[in-house]
């Protein structure tokens, strides 16, 4: 708990250090072995015994107490008083508690932390109960498994909250992942270890489970890459040791279906770590239900590689300054439906290396472009649906409200009227076909239709018997009143209801009576929770009460009173309530369990949702921005027309309109007449190595950045900010742009620079896009000036890869002197001579944003030195 609490690089303030001091070391907890005898300490010491890596909240009363190490932790995760029980003995046991109504900011706070947290509630009357009471492990809230916690958080970043389970075998990993809250669950393997790394920065895992040996080395790695690192644990010792028991569970969760049929078998750790990631929500979640239906397995090397330097660089999922506002990610996200946004973040992290697949993806996207008017009626229609991942993680883990079950049904309604949709256009067909593909059959409107898939059928099952069992407008919680079901729905309930109406009428019927029998006017019957039923009388007539009239209580304004008559309907109604609230739990929880049957069925209908509004989606905001459908080629090149920086053009944060620039890199030769027809003009200008020269505040770095996120968009199949664009599939997109802040890593910029570098002259290959930006810079002029020329040569005769190579020095351009495959271009800027008030002039230089051919004659650095008003005596000095 100790190593986990520093590890969050938290560090304890004195007065808590000298507690943990004084903590006894007889037993884990840190509590002395005689203040554990007490057969309420013993309870607790069990619950510790049987999670020893937890943090337990002991529930006493009105309270949940934390005792020992763990409210020592505890009181300074959460700012809570550290006292102690038994004050006056030798051993006191440090104490810290929460009232029972806030704890749950508590258990967030430490899970927050990286702690696990075992909850023990009492789990009967301590009114009724015979000597100590019973209390029992109700939830295991780990960082990745939370549980009822709202995930706003992950929602915007498109991030998922997953579990991990890194496998190793010699040098090589298998990878497994998991996220509960949505049901996505995927594995993939053969991952060298700078692989692995990559995917790990990729997914931003809140759990890491490893071999036990690994624990500490994984802590110290977690380290160096995240500033909050995920818990790490280790797994349990079976896992690793027995595969018939690892198939054992994988069966048990995967309704008996064999890794095979998910395809883990193309990893040698497959089963392993997807075992190792079951066997641990097994354990901490405790008889919770499944909504895990399958496992997607895939290979890194299908998709577009881009490692966490890159994503930085070009503000993915957030801005250099952490924002989220004016990241790619925010940019390109107007997915109506939550589940549209979280398949746009994975298509980001995992861009398509098929040209199929963007070719197929683009073909959808362009017939949504040109039908408008459909496009609108899907948005309407796509508002209409509701979360299904979340609603059915939510089922299985029991905190769904009749509310979700609405949505759930509304979203299901809505489902033939999407398939309808894409049935009925004409203009439609790609997408329909490929969303028989993404739904592995046909999609049909018809449950009758034989060929029509189980799923949709199921779907269909599903709806109808939501639309029997749930209120068309249920109320919110059982029983607070309001109907839950459906009339009709069972029996019995309907039964208990019409009771507790006709008591309620009995109710008003003797109000009436007992008002004219008295012929007090004011008589009423009221209610409170306190006292229950009770008849009032204001204050004048209170005399006047009938003799069976039985006094209760005195108000101010008037007389309470109670009767036999009313305390018989009064228990009546009681009865039926406390009943039908039983009956309604009863059946909640059967409707429950039936949704989460139907969960694989819901996990397709919730793919096919995503997809279509992340499809709608590409084509809304390419209309909105007038983006081109790139063209595929199946050479090595990056060719746009009139291309954009498409954030920095939309957000306007300048004046200056945003100057679109054409830029061609990669390789010329091969490329079919028609294109060579289209872009005659600029052939020349293309290279396989563009060398960019030009003064500071030029728009190199944009440009390079446009490049790379072109390039990007397409391989997602997105539409690209150009007027004209001929692709082809890179397999890695690397960058070396400007100086990230890695104090935290205690490394100097030069050497992330360097290492930077290394590791992309290593992995790069002729099928990648590099984007190197003033490499150099941060070392002595000679030095820098001898890296780079030698940099530039490598990537030029040996790994040939296209690159856009940025300078201030300007000797390189002798390298590409003598190298075709090298091509000089230039920022434009132009002088401009300036009268000053005193008659003197001053050259000033104008940034034309233009990109041109040739090399920039000089770095104007005493121009801009000058225009950022530098003293002029230093200047001219
Ligand atoms: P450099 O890398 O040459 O120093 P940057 O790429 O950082 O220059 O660009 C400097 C600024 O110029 C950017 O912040 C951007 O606002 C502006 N800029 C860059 N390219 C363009 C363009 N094509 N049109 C308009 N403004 C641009
Ligand atoms: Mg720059």
């Amino acid at each position: 708990l100790l190593t986990q609490f520093s590890s969050s690089g938290r560090e304890l303030p004195p007065h808590l250090k000298t507690a943990i001091d004084k903590l006894s070391a007889e037993h884990p907890t840190g509590i002395s072995l005689a203040q554990l005898e007490s057969p309420m300490m013993k309870q607790f010491a069990a619950v510790k015994e049987e999670v020893p890596d937890s943090l337990i909240f002991f529930r006493m009363g009105d309270f949940f107490e934390l005792f020992g190490i763990d409210a020592v932790l505890a009181s300074d995760i959460c700012s809570l008083t550290l006292t102690s029980r038994d004050k006056n003995s030798e051993n006191p046991v440090p104490m810290a508690g929460v009232p029972v109504v806030a704890y749950k900011s508590c258990l967030r706070k430490c899970v927050a932390a990286g702690f696990k947290v075992t909850v023990c509630d009492q789990v009967e009357d301590p009114k009724t109960a015979k000597g100590i009471v019973r209390r029992e492990i109700v939830r295991i809230a780990t960082p990745a498994v939370p549980g009822d916690f709202d995930n706003d958080d992950t929602e915007i970043t498109g991030q998922g909250c997953y579990l991990a389970c890194i496998i190793s075998d010699k040098n090589l990993f298998t990878l497994a992942y998991v996220d509960v809250a949505t049901g996505e669950f995927r594995v993939t393997g053969g991952l060298a270890l700078e692989v692995c790394v990559r995917e790990i920065q990729t997914l931003v895992p809140r759990e890491i489970l490893v071999a036990a040996d690994k624990v500490s080395e994984t802590i110290a790695q977690m380290r160096q890459l995240f500033q909050i690192p995920p818990r790490v644990s280790a797994l349990e010792p079976w896992v690793l040791r027995s595969q018939p028991d690892c198939l054992r569970i994988f069966k048990e969760f995967f309704k008996e279906k064999l890794p095979t049929h998910f395809g883990l078998e193309a990893f040698a750790g497959g089963l392993t770590a997807a075992a190792g990631i079951l066997s641990y929500l097994k354990q901490s979640q405790r008889g919770i239900l499944s909504n895990l239906t399958r496992i997607e397995t895939y290979f890194v090397l299908n998709h577009l590689l881009i490692d966490d330097a890159t994503r930085r660089h070009l503000d993915f999922f957030q801005t250099t300054t952490g924002e989220r506002r004016g990241s790619l990610y925010w940019f390109l996200n107007h997915c109506v439906t939550a589940t549209g946004s979280r398949y746009l973040a994975r298509r980001l992290n995992y861009p398509f290396k098929d040209s199929k697949r963007i070719e197929s993806a683009l073909k959808c996207v362009k017939e949504l472009r040109s039908e408008s008017t459909s496009r609108r009626n899907l948005e309407a229609e796509l508002r209409q649906t509701a979360d299904l991942d979340r609603l059915l993680s939510r089922a299985a883990q029991g905190y769904i409200d009749p509310k979700s079950l609405c949505w759930m049904r509304q979203t299901l309604e809505s489902l033939p009227k999407l398939f309808l949709f894409l049935n009925q256009h004409q203009g439609l067909q790609n997408l329909n076909s490929e969303a028989q593909i993404l739904l592995g059959s046909k999609i049909s409107v018809d449950s009758q239709d034989t060929a029509s898939t189980s799923w949709a059928e199921n779907l269909v099952l599903l709806c109808s018997f939501l639309n029997e069992s749930i209120d068309a407008d249920p109320a919110a919680i059982l029983g607070k009143g309001g109907r839950i079901f459906k009339l009709g729905f069972n029996a019995n309930l309907d039964e208990i209801i019409s009771l507790e109406t006709n008591i309620d009428t009995l109710i008003s019927k003797l109000e009436e009576n007992e008002r004219n029998k008295t012929g007090i006017s004011s008589l009423k019957i009221g209610y409170t929770r306190a006292f229950g039923y009770y008849f009032e009388i204001s204050k004048g007539k209170a005399a006047q009460a009938p003799a069976h009239f039985i006094r209760k209580q005195t108000l101010t304004t008037g007389e309470r009173f109670i009767t036999e008559e009313l305390k018989e309907l009064e228990e009546r109604i009681l009865s039926a309530s406390d009943e039908r609230l039983a009956l309604e739990k009863e059946l909640f929880e059967l409707v429950r369990l039936r949704v989460v049957e139907f969960a694989d069925a819901l996990t397709s209908a919730s793919q096919f949702i995503a997809w279509l509004d992340c499809t709608r989606n590409f084509a809304e905001i390419a209309e909105k921005y007038s983006w081109c459908q790139p063209q595929i080629s199946d050479k090595n090149v990056t060719w746009l027309r009139d291309c954009v920086h498409p954030v920095l053009k939309a957000m306007a944060l300048t004046d200056e309109a945003f100057v679109p620039n054409t830029l061609f890199v990669g390789d010329a030769s091969g490329l079919s007449d028609e294109v060579r027809k289209q872009f005659a003009n600029s052939i020349e200008n293309s290279a396989e190595v563009i060398l960019i020269t030009g003064p500071n505040m030029a728009g190199k770095s944009t440009l390079m950045r446009q490049a790379a996120l072109a390039q990007v968009m397409f391989q997602i199949g997105c539409p690209v900010p150009a007027a004209q664009g001929v692709l082809g599939v890179c397999d890695r997109i690397f960058t070396r742009i400007g100086s990230g802040d890695f104090a935290l890593r205690n490394q100097s910029t030069f050497m992330v620079e360097m290492l930077e570098t290394a590791h992309m002259l290593r992995h790069a290959t002729s099928q990648s896009l590099l984007l190197m930006d003033e490499i150099g810079r941060g070392t002595s002029t000679y030095d820098g000036l001898s890296l780079a020329w030698a940099i530039l040569e490598d990537l030029h005769d040996r790994v040939k890869a296209r690159a856009l190579f940025s300078t201030h020095y300007h000797e390189i351009l002798e390298v590409a002197a003598s190298r075709p495959g090298i091509k000089a271009m230039k920022m434009e800027v132009l002088e401009r001579e300036r009268k000053m008030p005193d008659g003197s002039r001053k050259w000033d230089i104008v940034f034309t944003r233009q990109f041109t051919p040739g090399a920039a004659g000089k770095s104007y650095g005493l121009h801009v030195a000058e225009m950022a008003g530098l003293q002029s005596n230093i200047v001219a000095r």
